[in-house]
């Protein structure tokens, strides 16, 4: 389906900036549109973050693939993943769901248990939501509140030149897993793990945020690049990404030896849900009681560039770009 020339042309994120411009300010409200949660005032000593995610049946997910149990988590996760890249504590969640007329009702208790698992596996709770009908396709639209000490948050607009760049985890299997699946391949079990059932890095933002080691973060949703990009604008500098840094797992490796080109996913492919950070740090490889990675990739540069180079410095340009609902 190809979306009409103007939306084509403004594309998600141009569209994103004109609601912004008309969208004003509040005095409650902290920090607004723009970052992966909107922060409001909540006491003298806390704040409130909130975020909210569509997921709708042939855009975000096609029932043939995913589970129903796995599509709640799911659900739960990329939302979650957003109080996660602020450094926050997941609090409540709300669920409004638009069911088409065929789905079952076991279907719906699945949809429902594997939300209501994950949500409590972030310690948080179903607070409210929404129901209908859909005369469509089913749709998921997730919102979650949580908390963070005042002043804590982490933006995505404190990058400076001469910070390192890091990433938890690995990038590029979820992305695998989807083009695996759209050619009609079965993919390694790990890789359809991260792509149907990924996790919210909370206890690492936290982490990070209390010890106040990054200076700007977003988790990766569309892609390495085109996340890293909106750290890059928000902090008005550039990036140098090394190639050979980017933390791979061992079943991407072992697909990319056959197809080098493979390694596009990684840069771009999206929906890792790793927490992409900038820090001063020079030795961030591990973090005490996280057992998740951190793999520096990277450095943040003075010029507002976004440049990729190989081991032997030559420039890599990266053939995809990233996700954008309507590009
Ligand atoms: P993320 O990938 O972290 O979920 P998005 O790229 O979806 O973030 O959104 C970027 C920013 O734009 C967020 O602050 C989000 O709240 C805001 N945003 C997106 N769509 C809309 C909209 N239709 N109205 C108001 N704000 C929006
Ligand atoms: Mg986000």
């Amino acid at each position: 389906m190809r979306t009409n020339e103007k939306l084509h042309s403004l594309g998600e994120f141009g569209l994103i900036r004109q609601i912004q411009q008309q969208a004003g300010d509040a005095e409650h409200l902290v920090l607004g549109i723009g970052d992966d949660c909107a922060i409001q005032q909540q006491d003298s000593s806390q704040e409130l973050l909130t975020s909210t995610d569509l997921l709708i049946e042939g855009v975000h997910f096609n029932r043939q693939w995913i589970g129903m149990e796995e599509l709640g988590r799911k659900s739960v996760a990329v939302n979650v993943s957003d109080v996660a890249a602020m450094g926050g504590t997941p609090k409540s969640l709300f669920l409004a769901v638009a069911c088409p007329a065929e789905i079952s009702v076991a279907e719906l208790e699945a949809l429902i248990a594997g939300f209501l698992a994950e949500t409590a596996a972030y310690g948080a709770i179903l607070a409210g939501g929404d129901t209908c009908r859909s005369s469509g396709p089913l749709m998921i639209s997730v919102t979650v509140q949580g908390t963070v000490p005042k002043g804590k948050a982490i933006r995505r607009s404190g990058a400076r030149p001469g910070d390192n760049i890091y990433v938890s985890g690995c990038l590029g299997d979820s992305a695998l897993a989807l083009e695996m699946l759209q050619q009609g391949r079965l993919p390694d079990e790990s890789l359809l793990k991260r792509h149907h059932t990924p996790k919210a890095r909370v206890a690492l933002g936290q982490f990070l945020s209390a010890r106040q080691l990054a200076s700007a973060m977003l988790d990766v949703s569309d892609g390495l690049l085109a996340d890293l990009q909106h750290i890059l604008d928000a902090s008005g500098v550039g990036a140098e990404i090394e190639l050979a840094c980017l933390p791979l797992s061992e079943a991407f490796a072992g697909e990319l030896k056959s197809a080098p080109q493979l390694i596009d996913l990684a840069l771009a492919g999206g929906e890792d849900y790793e927490l992409l950070f900038a820090s001063s740090e020079q030795n961030l490889a591990s973090t005490e009681g996280i057992e998740l990675p951190l793999t520096r990739i990277g450095r943040i540069c003075p010029e507002r560039e976004l440049t990729i180079r190989r081991a032997d410095r030559s420039i890599y340009r990266c053939a995809r770009g990233g996700y954008d609902h309507f590009a």
